[in-house]
């Protein structure tokens, strides 16, 4: 008899939770985490507050931002879901609340709080962690995996695995992509893994004067050869080299896609959404004329953030010292029309070093949405981003961890 019944690699989010719903069922458990800690992604999560999941109106509108492959997760999100979720966490002594755009985080604001809250109720269950042991291959039978081989030589024997390894983004927590290597090995189908969510480069130099800048309730638009082609509202970073945050991470897809194809490739920033052109430009001739003989800098601070308004005043060739009253209306137009529109110009996303997420992954043809078993080989069971799943930001793509550890879990235990 094996000393474990199942063997986990990978504590991440999905891994964790996996192995908690295992060992809760009565299994024996072993985690295999080749980093001196457990989920070193996850503390990384939501800017370190952990953007848990999304509050959701229903398992379609989680399943339809994964695009066609969503529909994989449908009988999962049926089992354990958002509402699960919850349930799952403020049992464990995480309450969580809903913000904006309904991304939902621990009240807490601390996803340290959540990866030592998993790995605690883990170690409860009955479950064995093992950090620093980086698994190197599994060995397997036709249709068996019979164990786990350490990169130090040992073995770890069990009656069936679960890889939870991740994708190939963030190589630097630990996600170097090893579970492809295996998958396919075992005969599994790898779709072409590529980064997404990426923060993107601009031309534009002024950009790294304003790096740190966090600009909240914009508009970020993308034009392909002059036509829009996707719009998103919300929280865009700078960077010293272009953008990111989720906005600018949201489109970033799309923007490789039309790079790739050398499409002429566009981005408006408004930074003003709320007002339209008219509407912007009257409120901006009242502001002008109350501030009569103070300089423009001093309307331009009730329209932007400081830091952003010396190269905003270049862009459209204004002299922060002059008067306002004293504003030409073909200048003031040019004002108005640059906070609607600021021209940037994507030049490249960043590799998977910086990108939050990997597209593409172990074929889910080849994994029974139903249990998340392997369809090739018999006691092999996926969870997480190894899978060919990505969403956009928002909590979705830890959900579908969640959801995908919590079948891999309850199966594996079965
Ligand atoms: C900066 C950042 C912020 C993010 N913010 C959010 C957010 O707020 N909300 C959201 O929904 N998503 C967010 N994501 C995405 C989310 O973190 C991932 O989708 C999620 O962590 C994937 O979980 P996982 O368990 O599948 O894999 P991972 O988190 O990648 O964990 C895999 C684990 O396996 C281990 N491992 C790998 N190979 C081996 C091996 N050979 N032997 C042993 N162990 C191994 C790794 O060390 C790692 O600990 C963010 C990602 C990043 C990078």
């Amino acid at each position: 008899m094996h000393s474990f019944d199942l063997c986990i690699i990978g504590a991440g989010p999905a891994g964790l939770l996996a192995g908690i719903i295992a060992a809760s069922a009565g299994s024996r458990v072993i985690l295999l985490e080749k980093n001196p800690e457990a989920g070193k992604k996850l503390l990384l999560t939501g800017k370190g507050r952990c953007n848990i999941t999304h509050a959701a109106s229903s398992a379609k509108e989680i399943t339809e931002t994964f695009g066609k492959n969503g529909r994989f997760l449908h009988s999962g999100l049926s089992r354990f879901g958002v509402a699960e979720t919850y349930r799952f966490f403020e049992n464990l002594g995480i309450p969580l609340k809903v913000e904006r755009g309904n991304r939902v985080f621990p009240e807490s604001g601390s996803a340290k709080d959540v990866r030592d809250r998993l790995l605690v109720e883990f170690s409860r269950k009955g479950g064995v962690f093992r950090m620093n042991c980086p698994v190197h291959a599994l060995e397997a039978s036709p249709r068996m995996v019979n164990r786990a081989l350490l990169k130090d030589k040992s073995v770890i024997n069990a009656s069936r695995f679960i890889i939870a390894t991740g994708g190939l983004s963030y190589p630097q927590t630990g996600s170097t992509g090893d579970g492809y290597r295996w998958a396919k090995a075992l005969g599994h189908t790898i779709n072409p893994t590529l980064p997404a969510l990426s923060p993107v480069r601009l031309a534009e130099g002024w950009v790294c004067e304003v790096s740190g800048l966090s600009l909240k309730n914009v508009r970020l638009t993308l034009l392909v050869n002059g036509k829009e082609t996707e719009s998103r509202f919300g929280e865009l970073d700078f960077t010293p080299f272009g953008i990111s945050g989720p906005i600018g991470m949201d489109l970033s897809r799309n923007i490789g896609h039309a790079l790739n194809r050398q499409q002429k490739t566009e981005l408006k920033l408004d930074l003003k959404p709320a007002l339209d052109f008219k509407s912007l430009d009257r409120r901006i001739l009242r502001e002008l004329n109350a501030a009569g003989s103070k300089p423009i800098s001093a309307v331009l601070e009730t329209l932007m953030p400081k830091k952003l308004i010396p190269p905003f005043a270049r862009l459209c060739s204004l002299s922060l010292e002059q008067k306002s009253a004293t504003l030409t209306k073909e200048k003031r137009l040019e004002l108005s029309r640059l906070l609607k529109a600021i021209s940037l110009k994507p030049l490249s996303l960043l590799g998977f070093k910086w990108s939050l997420i990997t597209s593409g992954g172990v074929s889910l043809d080849e994994v029974d949405p139903r249990t998340m078993a392997s369809k090739l080989t018999e006691n092999l069971y996926f969870a997480g981003e190894i899978l060919d799943l990505d969403a956009p930001t928002g909590g979705y793509n830890l959900q579908a961890c969640w959801t995908t550890g919590y079948i891999a879990g309850i199966s594996a235990a079965a």
